[in-house]
């Protein structure tokens, strides 16, 4: 690992203002869970990282206010599996915060960094997509927001500009979704990425809305307005024939963890199993 200069302002103010000022060359660090592992393989050499932790503005992890949940960037995956707000209005995001890496990840891995790494396996992606998130930006010029959905460019790439943090995520209340679970496959239990990882959300209106991750160079979310895929009536074959064509977005390759053909076949498996659990939750939630 090549030595380098460690900040760790204490407001959005200061940490801005190093970002702008260290250029190319700076690189934020939240849990480091992904950015140490970096660091150590000579993937990335900074010259300066900004330790975001202490940033006071990014402090309480979870509030509610105007219609929004805000969940600031440095929350953690245990904190967002514990929070009660967040299990009962976004269990999809509580149920994928739940399966990142282990015990010990989970206490250090942040939802920001998870997902500016921009991984296209981020288990919490699928999730935000499906509740349509909106990240707050912060720069030394300002606040912007921007829906995830235009933040993710590729595998490590996002819209994230020069000199830009993110601050918050912020999810719609009352939840779009009101009827959403997450699911994904991994070839063991336990520490693991994903093979394939999916979010599904229905709404009362019959609206279905499913993300999936690990199926192509970025997560992206397709949604169903037929109401077929929120009707726990409609015959198995009518399904599968809609996930079809939603899912010609998908482009499955084969790796270390899957065959390409192996993925096809387990996204429509595990789309349809979700789908399941998301109509039980949806006549829960609205019974
Ligand atoms: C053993 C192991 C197992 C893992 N298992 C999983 C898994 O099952 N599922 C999964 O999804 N991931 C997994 N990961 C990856 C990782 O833990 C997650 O991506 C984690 O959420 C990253 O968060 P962090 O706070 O550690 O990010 P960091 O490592 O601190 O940062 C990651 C990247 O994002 C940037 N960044 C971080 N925060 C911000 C911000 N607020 N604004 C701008 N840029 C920012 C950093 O500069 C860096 O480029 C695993 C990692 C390890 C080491």
């Amino acid at each position: 690992m090549r030595s380098f200069r460690y900040a760790h302002p204490p407001s959005l103010a200061e940490a801005t203002h190093l970002l702008a000022e260290g250029g190319a060359g700076t690189a934020v660090l939240a849990g480091g869970t992904d950015l140490i592992v970096a660091l150590r393989q000579g993937r990335q050499a900074p010259r300066l990282v900004i330790d975001i932790k202490g940033v006071a503005e990014l402090r309480p992890p979870i509030s509610v206010g105007g219609g929004w949940m805000r969940i600031s960037a440095t929350t953690l995956m245990t904190a967002l599996r514990d929070d009660r707000a967040i299990r009962e209005s976004f269990p999809a995001l509580a149920e994928a915060a739940a399966v990142v890496g282990s015990v010990q990840i989970r206490n250090r891995a942040t939802l920001g960094g998870n997902i500016c790494h921009a991984s296209p396996a981020a288990d919490t992606v699928p999730a935000l997509l499906v509740y349509a998130a909106e990240l707050e930006l912060r720069s030394e010029s300002g606040t912007r927001r921007i829906a995830l959905e235009d933040f993710l460019v590729g595998p490590g790439q996002t819209a994230l500009r020069p000199g830009e943090l993110l601050t918050h995520v912020a999810l719609r209340l009352p939840p779009l979704c009101p009827g959403a679970a997450f699911a994904r496959l991994t070839r063991r239990r336990g520490v693991d990425l994903a093979t394939i990882n999916l979010a599904c959300g229905m709404d009362g209106a019959g609206t279905t809305r499913l993300a999936y991750g690990a199926v192509g160079p970025r997560a992206f979310v397709v949604s169903d307005g037929t109401g077929v895929l929120a009707d726990p009536r409609a015959a198995a074959a009518d399904k599968e024939a809609i996930l079809r064509q939603l899912l010609t977005r998908a482009s499955p390759i084969s790796d270390v963890r899957a065959s390409q053909d192996y993925r096809a076949a387990m996204l429509r498996v595990l789309s349809l199993r979700t789908l399941r659990v998301c109509s039980d939750r949806l006549a829960d939630a609205t019974r």
